[in-house]
C-alpha cells in the first residue's frame, strides 16, 4: 500500500536519557538523510535493515542534536514500511525540535495511533493485537502486562482463527453439498455439523468466560477497607502498599477522607480506599467521611472488613458484619499480636474468608494475598490461552456463539440446512469483524481513536 511518509515523537514527552523520532514511509531513508548527517559519512538510503548509525541532527546548516538513527526495511519494520527511528536526547525542546526538522524535510505529522494502524492495515498484525499494543502501555501490573503480551502474540488471533476456519469449512460444505445434490460430495450429516457447532461453542464460551478475570487482572478491583476507628486500617493499607500513605494515629476517627491508593497483592491490582471508620457520629466533617465511605463500601468489588482481635466486638463491627454479606469480602483479624479477646465466631458464620495479620510486624501478609487470589479468581488466570480485553471484542465473541447456538438449535429442530447456514455465516462475519479481516472504517477508526500520537 502507498501513503505519505509520516513522522511522530514515540516516546513520552518529557525529560528523559532519549527521546525517538519516528518516520515511516516509502520516503522515511530519503527525508532522514535531508536532516542527518552519519559521522561514518554513510547515508541512511544506504544502510541496510536493522542497522545503526550515529551522527548529528541538522537544519539550515545548524546543528540541533546528536543522534542515533536506526533503520528498518520494509516490510521487516512495526509498520511493514521502511521506518527510521532517530533516537536524539530526550528533552521536550529537542524532540520537538527535531520533530520540526523532520516535518520540514517532507514528512507528514503522524495522526494518532497511524504507526500501529498502518501495521495493521499493511497485515503485519490483526485488530486484536493492534488492540494489545495499548494494553501493553497501560499495563500496572505484571498480570495485565502478560495477558495483553499474549494477545499481542497472536494469542487470540489463533484461537479465533481456529473456530472461523471450522466454521467456513463447514458452511462451504453445506452450501456444495446443497447447491450440487447430484456432484460426488460427501454427505452433510446432522451430527456432524452439531460436532463443528460444539466445538465451536466450547471454545467461544471459554473465550467470554476470559473476560471478567481479564478485566479483573487488567483494571484491578475496587476495594474498601472498612472497620470501627483505630482497629489498623492505615496501617494495613501501608502494609500493602509498602509506604507511608494514610495517617495513622491513636486518635480514633483521624482518617476523615477516603485516601486511595492502588496496591498489587499477588497477580492482582487492588484500587484501595481506606475509608473514615463506620460509625455513628455528630461531627459534620466526619459525616460526609462516612456516608461517602458507605456509598463506597455498596458498590466496591471486594470489601477488606477489619477487626481487632484485642477488643470485643461492639456495634459498629455488627453493622459492618451486616454489610459485609452483600459484597465479597475478606474479614482482616488484625493485631494478633496482642491478647486475644475477640470471639470470631460470629464473624466465620458470615464471612467465608478469614485471615489472621498483625499489620504492624506483617504477619499473615501472605495469607491475606492467598484470600484475595482467591476472590479475583485470578489463580487459575492463564494468558497464554487468549483473553478478551475489550467490550468490541466481548459483543463479537458473544454475538458469534449467540449464532451458533442459533445453528445449532435450528439443526435439533429439524430445520433446513440453510437456515443452519445463515447462522453459521453470520458467525463467522462476526469473528471476521473481530480479527479486523472484514470491517468498517468506522471500526478501525474507532479501535485507533484510543491510541495517541506516536503509537
Ligand atoms: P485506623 O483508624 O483503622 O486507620 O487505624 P490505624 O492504622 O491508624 O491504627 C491505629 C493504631 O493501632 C495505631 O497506633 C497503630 O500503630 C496500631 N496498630 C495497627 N495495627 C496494629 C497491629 O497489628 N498490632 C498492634 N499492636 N497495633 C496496631
Ligand atoms: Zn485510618
Amino acid at each position: 500500500m502507498n501513503y505519505d511518509t509520516v513522522a511522530a515523537i514515540s516516546t513520552a514527552q518529557g525529560e528523559g536519557g532519549i527521546g525517538v523520532i519516528r518516520i515511516s514511509g516509502d520516503n522515511a531513508l530519503q527525508i532522514a538523510d535531508k536532516i542527518f548527517n552519519s559521522i561514518s559519512g554513510k547515508k541512511v538510503t544506504e544502510m541496510k535493515g536493522y542497522t545503526a548509525s550515529f551522527g548529528k541532527i541538522f537544519e539550515n546548516g545548524e546543528d540541533i542534536d546528536e543522534a542515533v538513527a536506526l533503520v528498518f526495511k520494509a516490510p521487516h519494520s512495526y509498520t511493514g514500511e521502511d521506518v527510521v527511528e532517530l533516537s536524539c536526547h530526550g528533552g521536550l525542546y529537542i524532540t520537538k525540535r527535531v520533530l520540526r526538522a523532520v516535518l520540514n524535510a517532507g514528512a507528514a505529522p503522524a495522526q494518532a495511533g497511524e504507526f500501529t494502524k498502518r501495521a495493521f492495515l499493511n497485515g503485519k498484525i490483526d485488530l486484536t493485537e493492534a488492540e494489545a499494543v495499548i494494553d501493553i502501555i497501560s499495563a500496572k501490573s505484571r498480570g495485565a502486562a502478560r495477558a495483553a503480551l499474549c494477545v499481542k502474540e497472536g494469542a487470540l488471533r489463533k484461537k479465533i482463527d481456529g473456530v472461523k476456519n471450522d466454521l467456513l469449512s463447514q458452511a462451504a460444505h453445506l452450501s456444495a453439498w446443497a447447491d450440487y445434490p447430484e456432484e460426488d460430495i460427501a454427505e452433510v450429516t446432522v451430527d456432524s455439523v452439531i460436532e463443528t457447532c460444539d466445538s465451536a461453542i466450547k471454545c467461544l464460551q471459554s473465550l467470554l468466560d476470559s473476560y471478567d478475570c481479564g478485566q479483573t487482572v487488567k483494571k484491578g478491583i475496587d476495594t474498601v477497607i472498612a472497620g470501627r476507628p483505630n482497629v489498623g486500617k492505615s496501617t494495613i493499607m501501608n502494609l500493602l502498599s509498602g509506604y507511608e500513605k494514610s495517617i495513622v494515629t491513636d486518635i480514633p476517627g483521624t482518617t476523615r477522607d477516603i485516601v486511595e491508593d492502588t496496591v498489587t497483592v499477588g497477580d492482582v491490582v487492588l484500587n484501595l480506599s481506606d475509608t473514615a471508620g463506620l460509625r455513628d457520629t455528630d461531627d459534620a466533617v466526619e459525616k460526609i467521611g462516612i456516608d461517602r465511605a458507605r456509598k463506597r463500601l455498596e458498590q466496591c468489588g471486594l470489601l477488606l472488613a477489619v477487626f481487632d482481635n484485642s477488643r470485643e466486638l461492639d456495634e459498629d463491627d455488627y453493622n459492618l458484619i451486616e454489610s459485609a454479606k452483600s459484597v465479597p469480602s475478606i474479614a482482616v483479624i488484625n493485631k494478633t499480636d496482642l491478647d486475644n479477646k475477640l470471639d470470631i465466631k460470629y464473624i466465620s458464620k458470615n464471612i467465608k474468608y478469614i485471615v489472621y495479620i498483625s499489620a504492624i510486624n506483617g504477619d499473615g501478609r501472605d495469607d491475606l494475598t492467598k484470600a484475595v487470589e482467591k476472590i479475583a479468581g485470578t489463580q487459575n488466570f492463564n494468558p497464554s490461552e487468549g483473553v478478551l480485553s475489550n467490550e468490541r471484542q466481548r459483543i463479537a465473541v458473544k454475538n458469534a456463539l449467540d449464532s451458533v447456538i442459533e445453528a445449532k438449535n435450528a439443526l435439533e429442530f429439524g430445520m433446513t440446512f440453510d437456515a443452519v447456514t445463515v447462522s453459521i455465516e453470520d458467525a463467522i462475519s462476526q469473528l471476521l469483524e473481530l480479527t479486523g479481516e472484514r470491517t468498517s472504517d468506522e471500526v478501525v477508526d474507532r479501535v485507533f481513536h484510543n491510541f495517541c500520537v506516536g503509537k
